[in-house]
């Protein structure tokens, strides 16, 4: 039976924006059936996690791993930071933006993961750690804010963070409560069309040059409109 809503996070979103028929394949038909694709890591992403795995052991007092010492300025930034730290923090709301817990699967509708969070009175710093290619989108920073302002009722104003390691450079965006309405806004209608293409069950190729390349249903073989041959 389909469920009541098909919950959310800025990846899912920015999935079936790109192409509802990636979406379906990857995240949406039931594990084990045949028309599902599963999501294969690659090593850059192998390579991120562990980075991400080892700042994250750092801001809880371990030391880094030599080969990554060259992070701990960074780390010293955050650590010296004033306010309560959270690392890999894992939100979710319900339909009524009331928080709920992450896992709670028939009430979960949105979610996300702080790599890093730092709560000081009425203000706040949401931060994503990112080992590859500065390519910011600024989406999932909104996203994050919008998540936060449920959670964190004292806070009036987040600062949010891409934090680009290997080139020593943020992309940052401030976001203040006044906006919650028109944050959700951005998303909401979007949001929307993918829930008629879930209760529906229709799921439309969009192929193009960028989706198509990594998606992991023309990895397999499995679409006959992709734009390009899979580039992985
Ligand atoms: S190959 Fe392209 S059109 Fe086909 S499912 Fe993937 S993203 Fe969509």
């Amino acid at each position: 039976m389909t469920a009541l809503f098909l919950p959310w996070s800025h990846s899912r979103l920015k999935t079936y924006l790109a192409c509802p028929k990636q979406l379906y394949h990857t995240q949406v038909a039931e594990r084990g059936r045949p028309e599902r694709i599963e999501f294969v890591q690659t090593q850059a992403m192998k390579d991120g996690n562990e980075i991400d795995e080892a700042l994250t052991a750092r801001i809880s007092g371990a030391p880094l791993p030599p080969k990554f010492a060259q992070w701990e300025g960074v780390a010293q930034v955050v650590l010296d930071a004033p306010g309560i730290k959270f690392t890999q923090m894992k939100l979710a709301l319900d339909q009524a933006f009331t928080p709920c817990g992450y896992t709670d699967w028939d009430k979960a509708w949105v979610r996300v993961i702080y790599d890093i969070a730092v709560i000081d009175g009425d203000r706040g710093f949401l931060g994503d750690w990112k080992n590859g290619m500065i390519w910011p989108d600024e989406a999932q920073l909104r996203l994050f804010a919008a998540v936060g302002f449920h959670q964190f009722p004292e806070v009036e104003t987040f600062h949010t963070s891409y934090i680009w390691l290997k080139h020593g450079s943020t992309s940052d965006n401030t976001y203040h409560r006044t906006e919650l309405p028109d944050l959700w806004q951005t998303f909401l209608p979007d949001v929307e069309r993918m829930q008629v293409s879930y209760q529906a069950d229709h799921w439309p190729a969009t192929p193009s040059k960028q989706a198509c390349k990594w998606c992991a249903v023309n990895r397999v073989g499995a679409c006959s409109v992709a734009a390009v041959r899979f580039g992985g």
